[in-house]
């Protein structure tokens, strides 16, 4: 994602919300091994956590909140680097251990694996048990299809869904908002290149 489109959506005020306490002053002593220097202001961001967001909309959106949310979830916690975004960490577990997938960027893609508990110190050993690896680009296409199943009140009849009828097409944030919301994790079985919904109804989807 370009770095502009990135703090455009990263900015409630566009979701057409009012936001203050982005930002505050400290007074910050300028060097605190010598304090006979003083002190200046020094303007800091405040936490997202910190901020204050008009319950009304206070002009019209420019960005869905679909999309500011899965925005916030990425970075506030998940570039591990900059331009280095897990769309999906902490989203998924190992189908072979259970374990949750770690992020790792391979080939200037984010990318998830499991090493099934083993660590770099013990080394690959014969017979084991491969690592399982996942492209983040092989899932999010998929997810647009994962979120109607997930939010469709009958599976089995035919009834559209309240997303399809009220809205633009699907998108993969609007699926990681979902998932992220929900506290939904998903399975990936490298044998069946499936990824399950940890749900009551354990919505599936093939991948790749
Ligand atoms: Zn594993």
């Amino acid at each position: 994602m370009l770095p502009t489109v990135r703090a455009i959506l990263a900015n409630p005020r566009y979701t057409g919300h009012q936001v203050w306490n982005r930002q505050r002053t400290d007074h910050d002593l300028i060097d605190a091994a010598n304090t006979t220097l003083g002190h200046r202001d020094v303007t800091r961001w405040n936490t997202t956590a910190d901020w204050i967001i008009s319950a009304q909309p206070a002009h019209p959106a420019l960005v869905r909140e679909a999309d500011f949310i899965a925005v916030q979830h990425l970075s506030t916690a998940r570039e591990t680097a900059p331009g280095r975004i897990y769309l999906l960490a902490g989203l998924l577990r190992c189908g072979v251990c259970g374990r949750r997938m770690e992020s790792r960027w391979a080939r200037r893609r984010p990318a998830y694996r499991c090493r099934h508990g083993h660590t770099s110190a013990t080394g690959p050993m014969p017979g084991r048990t491969p690592n399982t690896y996942l492209r983040e680009d092989h899932v999010l296409p998929h997810l647009p299809a994962l979120l109607l199943r997930l939010t469709h009140d009958d599976p089995d009849g035919a009834e559209p869904m309240a997303l399809i009828a009220s809205a633009a097409p699907l998108s993969p944030a609007d699926a990681v908002a979902h998932l992220r919301s929900e506290a939904i994790s998903l399975t990936y079985d490298p044998a069946a290149s499936s990824l399950t919904a940890d749900t009551p109804r354990a919505e599936r989807i093939t991948i790749g």
